[in-house]
């Protein structure tokens, strides 16, 4: 059986207060709403990691992240996070890729894959982002694109390594658009890529790695997108940043 997860992805939102109210929220939510095998992760900013990760203690089923991280384990890279830093203040995850990041930091799909080593080595899980633009979708070539996205960042992983990651399918048309995938359209891109991954390490790892939707996924959507056979939960933006919404999609298995 695959984990079922549900990241929230907090962005560039939320003052100091705000974080920890909302975290404390999430967390008394997860504790008495949540189904023990549905995983739930919180990734706010990196100034409110650490606190908001208080709120997690003691409750096995949720955790946090970091949105990013460099690939390089310390030196002059003024405003940077290294994974060896993320580790050692007990963060578990950190997504890497995401196409907010790809736009505006130019991250390579090299780049990405440097990404993922540090945080492997350092024992992180990563949740690699990937998806294609509306130009992309509407040429027709988005399948290859997205598999191509894997294949630059991940297929130089051993099967053991890979085994390790989280993959967030994010089609960059849907992400703060209110125009979601349908769930044909998200379990087309997911049973493709878990095709593409069988075809490098074999099916077995492929059934074993959870595959996140994200784009507009809300309260009103997850229910049906989440009952698609290759999504195994979703990295959720807007709607992670109020409790009760958040935690409905974490109920909607
Ligand atoms: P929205 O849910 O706001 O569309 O954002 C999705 C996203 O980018 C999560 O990483």
């Amino acid at each position: 059986m695959r984990k079922k997860i549900v990241a929230g992805n907090w962005k560039m939102n939320k003052t100091a207060a705000e974080a920890v109210a909302l975290a404390a929220e999430v967390a008394a939510l997860v504790k008495s709403d949540v189904p023990s095998n549905v995983q739930v992760i919180m990734a706010p900013p990196s100034l409110f990691i650490s606190e908001v990760n208080k709120a997690t203690e003691g409750i096995s089923n949720l955790s946090v992240s970091a949105q990013n991280c460099h690939e390089k384990a310390s030196g002059a890279y003024t405003g940077e996070i290294s994974a060896p830093m993320l580790a050692s203040a007990g963060i578990p995850y950190v997504i890497l890729g995401h196409s907010e990041r790809r736009q505006y930091f130019q991250e390579s799909n090299a780049q990405l894959a440097a990404k993922v080593d540090a945080a492997l080595e350092n024992k992180l899980t990563p949740i690699f982002c990937c998806g294609e633009s509306l130009e992309l979708r509407e040429g027709g070539e988005f399948l290859a694109f997205v598999a191509q996205q894997l294949t630059e960042s991940l297929f130089h992983l051993s099967a053991e390594a890979f085994g390790q990651v989280v993959i967030a399918y994010e089609p960059i048309w849907a992400i703060g658009t209110g125009l979601t995938a349908s769930s044909a359209q998200a379990q087309e891109m997911h049973a493709y890529l878990r095709q593409h991954i069988a075809g490098k390490y074999g099916q077995a790892i492929a059934d074993a790695c959870s595959i996140l939707y994200g784009g507009s996924c809300n309260a009103q959507n997850a229910a049906e997108l989440f009952a698609c056979a290759d999504v195994d939960g979703g990295l959720i933006g807007g709607a992670s940043l109020k409790a009760g919404d958040f935690i409905t999609i974490a109920k909607s298995f």
